[in-house]
Formats: C-alpha cells, structure tokens, sequence
C-alpha cells in the first residue's frame, strides 16, 4: 500500500496545456474518485501517475518517492480501462497470471496468486473458460483479477466500467467498493458519472478543464460545494439553481427572480442588491397546502415508483422537486411549495463561489475563470 501525491503537476499536448497545475494527497489505502466531464483531463491525470504519459511540469510521488523519472514497470502500479483487451487464446486462469509470468515468478506463485484472486473475485468455476465463454461482468472481473495477482501498491481504474449495461455497472460498483474493503489497497479511480463517484469514493476530486473544482467526501460536496460547477455536477436530478437579486430589508430575506418569483433566505449568505444564483436540491422542496413559500405550476408529472419527480414552473423560471411516494397533482395545477431554507446555496454571479459555505477542503479553487 502507499499514499500518493500530486504537486503542480502540469500537462501539454503541444501547445495545448491540458493539466493546468494540480495539486493533491492520496492517503495510504485511499479510494479517492477522480470525476469531472469527458475531456476535462482524467485519464491524462491517471496516465501520469502510471507512467504511460510524460509529465510536462510538477511531481508525482508515491510513498514519498518522485516518481517522474521511474518507468512504468518499476511503479508497482496495476491499471484497470475501460476495454479490458483479454488474450483472447487464454484462459482465465492463464490471463491472470500472465504479467506475473511476463516478471518471470515462480510457476507455484502465480498459481497460488491466481487461485488467491478467483477466490476474492468469485471466479473460481471459470478459471479454465476463454474470454469468449464469459459474460461482460465475469471479462471485467478477470481484467480486475490480472490487476490483483500483482499485488501493487496502487491500483488505477480508468472507467472500468462503462461498458457494462446499467444493471451490471450497480452490481460491479458494489463489488468493486466491496473488494476495496478487502484489500484496503490504494485506489485511483476515474469516472465522468458522479453517481458512480458519490456511491464508491472514500473523497472526490472534481475537475474541469484540467483544474480541480473541489476535493472532498462525497457528502462534503453535496451538502456544500465551493461553486457552481460542482453544486451542479454533483446529484442526481441536478440542484435547481435560479438567478435573482438578494434582499434583506424590513426583517425579510429573499432572492427575487426576474420574474418576479421570491425565493426565502436564513439569516445568512449574500448582502442585500447583490447578484446571486439561489441554489435548492429538488428534495428540499416539497408540496404544501399551506404555508407556502413559492407559487409553482405543474409542468410535467414523472413518477418512478418510490418517488416523483415534478417538472415546473416558478415564475418563468423551469425547477424540478422530487418527493417520496405518490401525488395527485397534475399537469397545469398550481401549488405551493415549502422550502428546506438552510439547505439553500447562494452563488455570486460573477465569480459563481458559494457564499455560505466557508471554504473548509484543501484545493479549492480560487476563482473560476469567467465564463
Ligand atoms: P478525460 O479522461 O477526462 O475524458 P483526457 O485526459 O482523455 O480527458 O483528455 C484531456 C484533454 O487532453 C482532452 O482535451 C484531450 O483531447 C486531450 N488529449 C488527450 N490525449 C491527447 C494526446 N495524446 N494528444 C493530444 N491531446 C490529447
Ligand atoms: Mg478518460
């Protein structure tokens, strides 16, 4: 196991920088995420640290040690992708062995590291099938087996598994995260689906365009991310977020929209005539009969079974609420809704920062660069 750090590192293609100079810390025996949309420089992040890809500027160290300079082979790091590329003429067994044989190990070592990771891995019934007479879950648990028989300080998973069909990928994620437990090795993990991130990651690191957003646990970023950008990558439906002005006069705090819709405000959070988006989660709202805070319009009525996400319209402005169960509420009813009023995140305009949520994990951002 080995905890691995970032500093300053920077990437060009070219003329084309696409890491932007990132720092940060990966604790020993970490399962750190990182996510952010395609292209925003993920897999090129992880290459680095594989050593499959030059490090432009900065350093990569693992357990201490500047890695730079040391050849992939000799980092005593196992990478999983997304296209797991089995030896199709191999057997399981003998694709699992196979980069132990390549390092010339003993014969019984391998055997016994393979049967050792078809155990952890529930493969032992296949360990003598080809990839071909397998299902897309057991090839991807085989190309995690080649990975665990090295026994390496850090294992990579560049989305390992976005080839899978939905149900697959929520079976292999708990598995994953399962074997993790396990093992307690090291992990680095890239994947553009946040959900993938919230469910699996001990932290997150949130990128865009080569630069860190945000680092934290997956609940450090849902209940208070730093800006815009994360307080909308991260949940699922995204945070309803509207523009509008604050005002705190006469006892009363609100963002009012432009059309006309008045958003409540605590105590705290934005100064009165300032320019803010007013964030709100789609469960911190819900249907009132009474006590209302804001007028809606039912748009469009989605039930899931368990919940019900609604589509609708507040003053111009489309927001969605989601709530447990079942509702009779139909398109082009008007209701009311109550507000979860300290789970509000206010946003300035212009930088697109938090303003009520203090600035408490390492690599934060300072400013976005204009949009
Ligand atoms: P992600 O994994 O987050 O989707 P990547 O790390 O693959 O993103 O890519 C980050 C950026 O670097 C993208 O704009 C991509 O086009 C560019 N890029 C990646 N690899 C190369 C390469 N070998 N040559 C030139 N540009 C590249
Ligand atoms: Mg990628």
């Amino acid at each position: 196991m080995a905890a691995v750090s970032f500093h300053n590192v920077a990437k060009s293609f070219g003329a084309t920088k696409v890491i932007q100079g990132i720092g940060f810390d990966i604790r020993d025996g970490e399962f750190m995420v990182l996510v952010g949309p395609s292209g925003c420089g993920k897999s090129t992040l992880l290459r680095m640290l594989a050593g499959l890809e030059d490090i432009t500027d900065g350093t990569i160290a693992i357990d201490d040690k500047i890695v730079n300079e040391v050849e992939s082979k000799d980092r005593d790091i196992a990478m999983v992708f997304q296209s797991y590329a089995l030896y199709p003429h191999m057997t399981v067994a003998d694709n699992m062995g196979f980069s132990l044989k390549l390092r010339r190990a003993d014969a019984k070592v391998v055997a016994e590291r393979v049967a050792e990771a078809a155990k952890v891995l529930d493969l032992e019934p296949y360990l003598h099938r080809y990839p071909r007479e397998l299902s897309g879950g057991q090839r991807q648990r085989v190309a995690m087996g080649r990975a665990i028989v090295r026994d390496p300080k850090v294992f990579l998973f560049d989305e390992p598994l976005s080839n899978l069909d939905a149900k697959l990928r929520v079976a292999m994620r708990s598995e994953i995260k399962a074997l993790h437990q396990r093992l307690r090795t090291t992990t680095v993990y890239v994947t553009h689906d946040q959900v993938e991130a919230m469910t699996m990651a001990d932290r997150i690191v949130v990128m865009q365009d080569g630069r860190i957003e945000q680092i934290g646990t997956p609940l450090e970023l849902y209940d208070r991310p730093a800006n815009l950008f994360v307080a909308q990558f991260i949940g699922s439906p995204a945070m309803n977020v509207v523009g509008g002005v604050v005002r705190r006069q006469g006892g009363h705090a609100f963002v009012e929209t432009e059309g006309g819709a008045r958003w409540p405000l605590n105590g705290h959070g934005g100064t009165d005539g300032q320019r803010v988006f007013y964030g709100v989660r789609p469960e911190q709202l819900a249907l009132a009969d009474h006590g209302a805070a804001v007028q809606a319009e039912v748009i469009v009525v989605e039930p899931t079974g368990a919940e019900t996400e609604l589509l609708m319209n507040v003053g111009g402005d489309r927001i969605i609420v989601v709530i447990h169960g079942r509702t009779n509420v139909k398109p082009g009813d008007r209701v009311g809704l109550t507000i979860e009023i300290d789970g509000v995140h206010l946003f300035d305009q212009e930088t697109q920062m938090a303003l009520d949520a203090p600035m408490q994990t390492a690599g934060v951002r300072a400013a976005p660069a204009a949009a």
